[in-house]
């Protein structure tokens, strides 16, 4: 027996909606994070943002995370624990929330440059972009798991990045983080199979070293081994029988 939640039409209707406020709080970050600024503020005016919509911020207090956003900067992969930390010039961040709206929850990220960075980020970002429409391209009824995971693994390699294989994307909607896990590499053909209704989040995380990472002292961050930086791009879509429809797509 699969675990697999399938939403009804009027499941589907709230968390298009709770979508929609990610969406939004995920542009106007974007517009925010200015050299300067500290990853607190951001999250800061993310909170304030998602109650201001009759919303809750997910991820506050799920198994005790501290923060409404998840922010990782540079080396940082994912997890990152929004504080004191000032945004340079040149740096990569990456913002990951989620929305829950009576009762429904999207969950989406975005790495956003600071400032003029590096063409070998910029690089990096658009390649994990890519990888994850890559995947979201497979999201089709009758596919399987295995063809998401499959064209986000080869968009990465085709790119000359790492894939992380630590961590993967994951059902969503009714609970954060449902069944199935959605791995960033493996094989076309295998894995669960898609059906209309289902509710996914991918999200790629690719490095531009090595895809090793590992957990810091706080318990949270996720960094890089060797120091060099990571992006992150993750969507939750909704599986139909027209295809993918991206739920927390920009507005
Ligand atoms: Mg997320
Ligand atoms: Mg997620």
């Amino acid at each position: 027996m699969s675990g697999i939640v399938i939403k009804s039409a009027k499941e589907l209707a709230g968390i298009r909606i709770a979508a929609r406020i990610l969406a939004q709080t995920l542009d106007m970050v974007t517009r925010e994070a200015l050299p300067g600024r500290t990853t607190a503020y951001l999250d800061k005016i993310i909170e304030e943002f998602i109650r201001s919509h009759g919303a809750q911020p997910t991820f506050k207090g799920y198994r005790g995370f501290p923060a409404s956003a998840c922010i990782s900067v540079n080396e940082q992969v994912i997890h990152g624990i929004p504080g004191d930390r000032v945004l340079h010039e040149g740096d990569l961040v990456k913002v990951d929330a989620g929305v829950t709206k009576d009762g429904f929850i999207a969950d989406s990220a975005r790495s956003i440059p600071v400032g003029d960075v590096d063409k070998e980020i910029i690089r990096l970002m658009d390649a994990t972009r890519k990888s994850l429409y890559a995947g979201i391209d497979q999201v089709r009824a009758g596919n399987r798991v295995g063809d998401i995971s499959h064209a986000v693994e080869e968009t990465a390699r085709e790119a000359e990045l790492s894939v992380v294989r630590e961590y993967f994307g994951h059902g969503t909607g009714l609970s954060l983080h449902e069944e199935p896990n959605i791995p960033n590499f493996g094989s076309r053909g295998v894995g669960p199979r898609l059906e209309p209704g289902m509710t996914i989040a991918i999200e790629p995380m690719l490095n531009l070293g090595t895809g090793k990472v590992q957990l810091c002292a706080d318990n949270w961050t996720v960094v890089t081994v060797d120091g060099r930086f990571s992006a992150h791009f993750e969507h939750t879509i909704a599986v139909t029988a027209n295809g993918p429809e991206i739920l927390t797509n920009y507005v």
